[in-house]
C-alpha cells in the first residue's frame, strides 16, 4: 500500500478497508484508487455486459456511476442481466439496478437515466464525465458513443458480445484507432442475437478492468488493440488497431 500520508489521508480509514484487497504491488496505488473516487463514469446501457460492467465499477469506488438504460425488464434478459431479478421483470430498469448498485458502495454516487441518451445529451454527459464504457446492442449506439467521446476527448471502452464471443476496444481520442476506423461500415445486426450471460459478464468485467486502469492510471491500457474472447473454442486472439487518416470521426 502506498504510505504516502498526503495520498492516503485523501481516503478515510473506512475507504482504505473497503480497498484494501485491491491496493498494494500489482493492482492500485492509494493515489490510483483516489483518482477513482473523484471520476464519474457513464456506463450504457446496464444489461449483460454493462450490468457486470456497473458493478465493478461501483465496487472498485468509482465516484460517480451514470448509467443509462430504457426499456422494460423482460424475462429473456434475465440469463445475463445481474443488475435485475425476477422482481424487475415488466419494470422499467434503470431506477432499480441504480439502487442494488447503491447497496453495493455507501462511499459512491450512482446516477440513473432511463433511456438511451442521444447526441446532445452525450454531449453534456461526456462533459461530466471521464470515461465512457460502451456497453449497447446496436451498433448505431455504439457509434453514437463513439462520436461523442472523440468530440470530448475522453477515453472509450467498447464492449461488444455475440453468442459466446466478447470483443474489447479501448479509444484513446487522437492517439488509438476509433471505432468507426474499425467497422468504416456497420457490422450486420440481429435483433435477437444469441448470448449466454457467463461471456456477457466476462466481457462486462474486462471492460470495467480497462476503465479502472485508465482512471486510476494503472498498467497498461488496451488502447490501439482489439482483444476478442472466443468462448467456444477458449481462444483469446489481440488484434493490433490502426487509425484511419479518413476517418468521418477521428481523422
Ligand atoms: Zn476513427
Amino acid at each position: 500500500m502506498d504510505e504516502n500520508p498526503t495520498t492516503s489521508s485523501q481516503l478515510s480509514p473506512d475507504e482504505l478497508e473497503r480497498y484494501a484487497r485491491q491496493l498494494g504491488p500489482g493492482v492500485l496505488s492509494a493515489e490510483g484508487q483516489m483518482r477513482l473516487k473523484e471520476s464519474t463514469a457513464l456506463v450504457t446501457r446496464v444489461g449483460g455486459m454493462g450490468g457486470p460492467a456497473a458493478l465493478m465499477l461501483a465496487m472498485a469506488g468509482v465516484g460517480r456511476v451514470i448509467i443509462a438504460h430504457g426499456g422494460e425488464m423482460i424475462s429473456p434478459d434475465l440469463n445475463r442481466q445481474v443488475l435485475g431479478s425476477e422482481a424487475v421483470i415488466g419494470h422499467p430498469r434503470a431506477e432499480p439496478f441504480a439502487d442494488y448498485l447503491r447497496t453495493m458502495n455507501r462511499f459512491i454516487e450512482v446516477e440513473a437515466i432511463d433511456h438511451e441518451p442521444l447526441a446532445e445529451e452525450l454531449d453534456e454527459l461526456a462533459a461530466r464525465s471521464d470515461i465512457f464504457v460502451s456497453c449497447p446492442p446496436t451498433f448505431e449506439e455504439r457509434l453514437r458513443l463513439n462520436q461523442a467521446a472523440v468530440k470530448a476527448n475522453i477515453p472509450l471502452v467498447d464492449a461488444a458480445q455475440w453468442g459466446m464471443t466478447g470483443t474489447l476496444i479501448v479509444v484513446d481520442p487522437g492517439e488509438s484507432a476509433c471505432l468507426q476506423c474499425v467497422y468504416p461500415q456497420a457490422p450486420p445486426f440481429e435483433e435477437l442475437f444469441p448470448v449466454v450471460g457467463a461471456i456477457s459478464a466476462a466481457t462486462g468485467s474486462l471492460a470495467a478492468l480497462e476503465a479502472i486502469k485508465i482512471l486510476s492510471d494503472t498498467g497498461e491500457p488496451l488502447a490501439g488493440k482489439m482483444l476478442t474472447y472466443d468462448g467456444f473454442k477458449a481462444r483469446v486472439t489481440t488484434l493490433e488497431l490502426t487509425r484511419r487518416g479518413d476517418c468521418p470521426c477521428c481523422g
